[in-house]
């Protein structure tokens, strides 16, 4: 028995028995309101293809005449040989829907988030970060050596207080970055912006927002959490596999920030650069987002209808009842707190052919895990209400939860 054997099985085992084991489903077909998982069709409330645009034929016709005319790989990273012309059409179009000068794609939001503040932060640096931020915005400020300044979850006098304090005397040219989720991915509400852009703006920090779950959601054209608050951060990040149904992620910002991306983020500039047919979709997917508001408009509708039958089966938490009603976010969390009584609800709505996921430690904190609902613009009123009749049924209500 070698080290490594002995270590894994440990901790394998330490896993189960906390109820914190995690197992794969296996998709098959489109994906959409409908899926097949592990072959039987089952109602998805899971996914955060919020506009429907993952199964959209119009989005997959464009990736494949993408292939047809560009091939499969893009062969090298971006400053070798990797960048197309689907990659460039790509970029101008999301600095121009942002209203930033330049943007710059990357392979997943994770290499954005992680690549981008390795490269701005150094050691004398200091990143003030709300806690609940994504698992990417934080590994990616432990990896820049930066001081981290954990701020308690959207408080504004926190963050208030940790820009009140003077820069280091000794290093005058200290940066202070504040990141956040724009949209908490697993609490579904929205980070105070417009105080944060404001804290920034009278201390000399510089403002970084991860709109990953509010890029073509929410707003009147879909340009995020950020358009709801009407903010414009120095550094605005967001992904393109949730709302846009394709893959990969951009930084948009000023000419300087980008090109300096481009000469030092590391996760860009040594990763190969995404499949042509990829930024194809992408693109088309904006374009939509672009013309089709009605998806927006069915979205929040539908967000509604769920709160308005979770509230009669006494299912929302004050949290929940803080959601903003001109930017209703397509995630709405069931908090529960005990792990193994929520993976007991969601495999109990498994069994109706409804999939629900659960989330635990290490995802959300110990104690609050929860069943987190996401909607999709694509749910009917008839689906909704299997889902909430189907909620009613495993008896769930707030007070249990609480009890918990
Ligand atoms: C999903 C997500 C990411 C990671 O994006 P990927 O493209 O999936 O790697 C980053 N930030 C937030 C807030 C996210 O929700």
């Amino acid at each position: 028995m070698s080290v490594l054997h002995d270590r894994l099985s440990q901790s394998l085992q330490r896993i189960e028995r906390e109820d914190l084991y995690r197992v794969r489903r296996i998709i098959s077909g489109q994906h959409g309101t409908l899926i097949s998982v592990d072959g039987r069709e089952c109602l998805n409330f899971c996914s955060n293809d919020y506009l429907g645009l993952a199964g959209d034929p119009r989005v997959s016709q464009a990736a494949q005449r993408a292939l047809q005319s560009s091939g499969t790989g893009s062969t090298a990273s971006a400053l070798i040989s990797g960048y197309n012309a689907e990659h460039r059409a790509l970029e101008e179009k999301l600095a121009a829907f942002t209203g930033y000068p330049r943007a710059l794609l990357f392979s997943s939001g994770w290499a954005a988030n992680c690549g981008a503040l390795k490269a701005l932060l150094g050691k004398k640096d200091v990143l003030i970060a709300d806690e609940l931020n994504h698992a990417s915005l934080i590994d990616g400020g432990r990896l820049s050596g930066a001081r981290y300044e954990r701020i308690p979850h959207a408080n504004v006098s926190a963050f208030a207080e940790a820009l009140s304090r003077d820069r280091e005397p000794e290093h005058p040219e200290q940066l202070r970055l504040l990141a956040t989720d724009a949209v908490f991915s697993m609490d579904g509400d929205i980070a105070p912006l417009p105080q944060l852009a404001a804290l920034c703006a009278q201390s000399d920090a510089s403002l970084m927002v991860d709109d990953a779950h509010g890029f073509g959601v929410l707003g009147e054209h879909g340009r995020g959490a950020v358009e709801v608050q009407n903010i414009k951060p120095d550094i605005y990040v967001a992904t393109l596999g949730k709302s846009l149904g394709a893959s990969g992620a951009f930084v948009a910002g000023s000419e300087d920030l980008i090109e300096f991306l481009i000469q030092r983020a590391r996760s860009w500039v040594f990763s190969t650069a995404p499949p042509p047919a990829i930024a194809a979709a992408a693109r088309c997917s904006l374009q939509i987002i672009q013309s089709e508001p009605e998806r927006r408009s069915r979205l929040q509708q539908n967000v509604r209808r769920l709160m308005t039958g979770a509230r009669q089966l006494g299912l929302l938490s004050a949290q929940n009842e803080q959601a903003k009603p001109n930017a209703l976010v397509p995630i709405v969390p069931l908090i529960i707190g005990d792990a193994a009584q929520t993976m007991a609800v969601s495999r109990s709505l498994f069994e109706k052919g409804i999939w629900v996921a659960g989330i635990r430690p290490p995802t959300v904190p110990a104690g609050s895990s929860r069943l987190r609902i996401t909607l999709s613009a694509n749910h009917s009123d008839e689906q909704i209400d299997r889902l909430l009749s189907a909620l009613s049924e495993t008896g769930l209500n707030r007070a249990k939860c609480l009890a918990a």
